[in-house]
């Protein structure tokens, strides 16, 4: 049976939580964050999040999410884009988006070629509705 490990460890390099914006939070996003961090919804909001019409973000510190600190400072309120995170479904149908995020993602085992990767993950996939990383 295919293991996640088999494709992808983090090595938890925080590249993918650095930049000038983040992901954006769905409905269940931010119940699960305020949930998680036990505040109520007006104080995330205020504290950790940048509202522009109806995108929800989480607000950038010094050139990176707010939450990261040599990890993810809410994993278990985190957004499910960033749980999925490196393995988009969408690696399974272009080698080149499998190849450009493999490079940004040191996490992603280096070793093994493109058909291997994609029947690990599809078998992934089949275990599990969403794969959480
Ligand atoms: S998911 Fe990849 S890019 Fe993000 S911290 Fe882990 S190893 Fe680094
Ligand atoms: S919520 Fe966590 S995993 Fe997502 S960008 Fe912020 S620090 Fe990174």
């Amino acid at each position: 049976m295919a293991e996640l490990k088999d494709i992808f460890e983090c090595e938890r390099c925080g590249y993918c939580c650095q930049g000038e914006t983040t992901v954006s939070l769905d409905e269940d996003d931010q119940k699960r964050m305020v949930a998680a961090l036990n505040l109520s919804r007006e104080e995330v909001a205020e504290k950790y999040w940048r509202i522009t019409g109806n995108v929800v973000q989480m607000k950038i510190v010094d050139g990176h999410c707010i939450f990261y600190d040599e990890g993810c400072t809410v994993h278990q309120g985190r957004p499910w884009r960033c749980a999925q995170w490196p393995l988009h479904p969408s690696m399974l149908s272009d080698e080149n988006n499998f190849k450009t995020i493999r490079e940004s993602c040191p996490g992603i085992n280096q070793k093994i070629d493109y058909e291997a990767f994609c029947k690990l993950l599809t078998e992934l996939m089949e275990q599990q509705a969403k794969i959480h990383c």
